[in-house]
């Protein structure tokens, strides 16, 4: 057993993902023994002392069983209802069993604004926080009876990830029907080999990602890697495990094959963590070159080191930095609205006021308002988290 593999019980916080396969049976309905058992796994962590926070995936899955739905595709407002009436069954069932182990559980449904908007992401982890505090697991899901198509997670592996990083989690377990990742799918490539340390996420690793869903659940392996890259870079580590069997997190413990992912050396602040993680930047800035190795270097976004702008953004919206070479390298919080920000495109900081007609910040992103995020030239990202440690 390499040395990144650890004990579940040298972790403080673990938000542990189930997706729906496991928890509802298409013919069936719920799987009550199942249910137990891994609310007895989550009893057992809770005794050490250690917080648990689940994101369970199922209310579509049970709603179609409740609602004895045809399989196959499903509408928005067909999946929507059917949420509305699994959620009900699957909050309770949560509830029925770990109180059994007399564990108070609390229901969070989020969207995905209340992930991406600043006060409402403070307000979502606020709640989560207090039911920790008062010794309850809170059992999260997305609230898919009003996301939209375009507005949505969609998957739970991604907002698993949202809330291990939100909540300051330093484990995130994804239990599915996989028990690791391969270097090609397992399914359809006979040499396909295991991979059970991950010690970073590079180009090649995400292109083992296939693509892979079942008609149960959404998430294949693709939005695992990018639930994975959001909690590593927030220096939480993932572990992606099968729940096939009774007592995963029992199984997990004792040894068994799965894949685990390390988390990045130094973590960033809560709040570049917040910018970062965001799904959707609401708009683009293409650099020149100098731009891009002055970000390297831990400098701020200057209007002259932007060639383009996309989008129709508001100051404070977080922006996507995109590199010389055509890769996003960084995330920040632009300080101007797309309109005014385009007037000063490539111009001097002293030329602002001129243009504006008032004297605006310098920089277009400020590097306290900016995080490194992708393939970062010269060091980049080891500066940034330099510049992080100070201003922390
Ligand atoms: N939120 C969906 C549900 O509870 C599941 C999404 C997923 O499968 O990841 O049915």
């Amino acid at each position: 057993m390499s040395a990144e593999r650890k004990s579940l019980k040298s972790h403080r916080r673990i938000v542990i993902k189930i997706g729906s396969a496991l928890l509802v049976d298409r013919k069936t309905g719920l799987k009550t023994s199942w249910l137990d058992a891994i609310c007895a796994d989550i009893a057992a962590l809770k005794a050490d002392g250690i917080e648990v926070l689940v994101v369970s995936s199922g209310a579509i899955a049970m709603g179609r069983t409740v609602l004895d739905l045809p399989s196959g595709a499903l509408k928005l407002e067909e999946s929507q209802a059917a949420a509305a009436v699994g959620q009900i069954a699957l909050a309770r069932a949560w509830s029925e069993s770990l109180s059994r182990d007399d564990i108070v559980a609390g229901q969070i449904l989020l969207t995905l604004g209340d992930t991406e908007e600043r006060r409402r992401y403070l307000n979502a982890r606020a709640t989560i926080n207090q039911l920790l505090k008062i010794g309850a697991v809170p059992i999260i899901n997305e609230n898919d009876t009003v996301a939209t198509s375009e507005i949505r997670y969609g998957d739970n592996d991604r907002l698993a990830a949202r809330v291990a990083t939100m909540t300051g989690a330093d484990l995130l377990v994804l239990l599915s029907d996989i028990d690791g990742l391969y270097t090609a799918p397992p399914h359809l490539d006979p040499d396909a080999k295991f991979l059970d340390i991950i010690p970073a996420i590079t180009p090649e690793i995400e292109a083992m990602a296939g693509g892979a869903a079942s008609e149960l659940s959404r998430g294949g392996m693709r939005t695992k890697i990018d639930a994975g890259k959001i909690a590593t870079g927030a220096g939480c580590a993932m572990i992606i495990a099968s729940g096939k069997t009774d007592h995963p997190l029992r199984a997990i413990e004792q040894g068994t094959r799965s894949s685990w992912f390390s988390p990045s050396g130094t973590p960033v602040t809560a709040r570049k963590t917040w910018i970062a993680g965001q799904l959707l930047p609401a708009g683009q800035l293409f650099l020149d070159e100098g731009a891009e190795k002055a970000l390297g270097s831990g400098k701020s976004l200057l209007p002259a080191g932007v060639r383009r702008i996309e989008g129709n953004f508001h100051r404070g919206d977080t922006v996507a930095i995109i590199g010389a070479d055509g890769h996003e390298i960084a995330r920040g919080l632009v300080s101007y609205d797309a309109e005014e920000a385009r007037q000063i495109t490539g111009r001097k900081s002293s030329e602002i006021e001129a243009i504006l007609g008032y004297a605006g910040r310098a920089a277009m992103v400020h590097r306290d308002d900016l995080v490194m995020t992708g393939a970062v030239r010269r060091g980049a990202k080891k500066e940034d988290r330099k510049e992080d440690a100070a201003h922390a």
